[in-house]
């Protein structure tokens, strides 16, 4: 079956059953979002994009926003971010603490918040202007200019920033974050705040999908080895505890955010963005999951 058929498979499916899940409500601002929203982007690498929905419509990337810090971040200071941050899988909630007191501070990866808080860290102390460098590199990376913060959902987080504000303190006490604790949390929330369409974001994601060549500029961001890396941690930690449910079903590397986003890349063939806002009680979107897990079984194609 050609993808554009499978894309509109998709949607007839999604609009037809009846949608579960909940919108996000503990970042306020979060929750004023429609629920029935819908929309997937597929580009393909042979230039045969698809898409269906409201893949067009901006939505809060949040959490997808940290497989990209990362990359920056790991091109930045290289081999050395291993120091400061691990590759296992937590098997715990994305703003979870339990580990961090006996592991010493040491996030489990960098795609779980203690993690991602870490990185922020690490950009404020490599970047002259890390607010305005970091959405410059997204920017590259989607071809387009048309990327923003939305400081609404970065303010409404920061005055509901309990958690994170616990976990950098806490690893601040460890001595992994270097920076003032507020300007990691302000940073952190601002990029979190990100908004882009499932279209722009698939366009984001071809760098991994691309084993790590701008697929708009031609120009080689991070080497194939770093890429074949993160699109690994994907795979092993991009869904938090529900990490091993998102391998075993869809089979590809893939990246959620509490917004409601999904993006996810099969190396050599394509990237992928969906969205719809309700999650599950793991924080992760009910129907984008669902989606993607239609995408990989019709096509008979993953990376397993
Ligand atoms: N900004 C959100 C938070 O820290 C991101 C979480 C997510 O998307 N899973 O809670």
């Amino acid at each position: 079956m050609e993808y554009k058929q499978i894309i509109d498979k998709i949607f007839s499916a999604v609009k037809a059953e009846k949608a579960t899940g909940k919108v996000a409500d503990y970042i306020p601002e979060l929750a004023t979002i429609s629920a029935d929203k819908f929309g997937i982007y597929l580009f393909g690498l042979d230039g045969k994009n698809c898409e269906a929905g409201d893949s067009r419509e901006k939505f809060s990337i949040q959490s997808i926003l940290k497989v990209l810090s990362f990359t920056l971040a790991f091109e930045l200071v290289g081999e050395k971010i291993w120091e400061r941050v691990d590759v296992e899988p937590s098997g715990t909630a994305f703003n979870s603490l339990v580990q961090l007191e006996y592991e010493k501070g040491i996030p489990r990866n960098p795609l779980i918040n203690a993690g991602a808080l870490v990185i922020c860290d690490i950009l404020i102390s490599e970047l002259n202007d890390p607010e305005k460098e970091f959405i410059g590199f997204v920017k590259e990376l989607a071809g387009t200019s048309e990327i923003n913060y939305n400081l609404r959902i970065a303010a409404s987080e920061k005055a509901h920033a309990y958690r994170n504000a616990a976990l950098v303190n806490l690893m601040k006490s460890f001595g992994n974050i270097h920076n003032n604790t507020d300007r990691v949390l302000d940073f952190y929330f601002t990029i979190c705040s990100i908004e882009m369409t499932c279209q722009e974001l698939a366009r984001t994601f071809t760098l991994f999908a691309n084993r790590g060549i701008n697929h708009f500029t031609g120009n080689r961001v991070i080497s194939s080895s770093k890429s074949k890396r993160i699109s690994a941690i994907m795979q092993t930690c991009g869904f938090y505890d529900e990490a091993g449910e998102f391998t075993f079903r869809v089979g590809i590397p893939g990246k959620s955010g509490v917004g409601g986003g999904i993006a996810a890349v099969y190396p050599g063939h394509y990237s992928v963005a969906v969205w719809s806002p309700l999650l599950n009680d793991k924080g992760n979107s009910v129907r984008g999951m669902k989606a993607l897990e239609m995408l990989t079984t019709l096509s008979e194609a993953s990376v397993f």
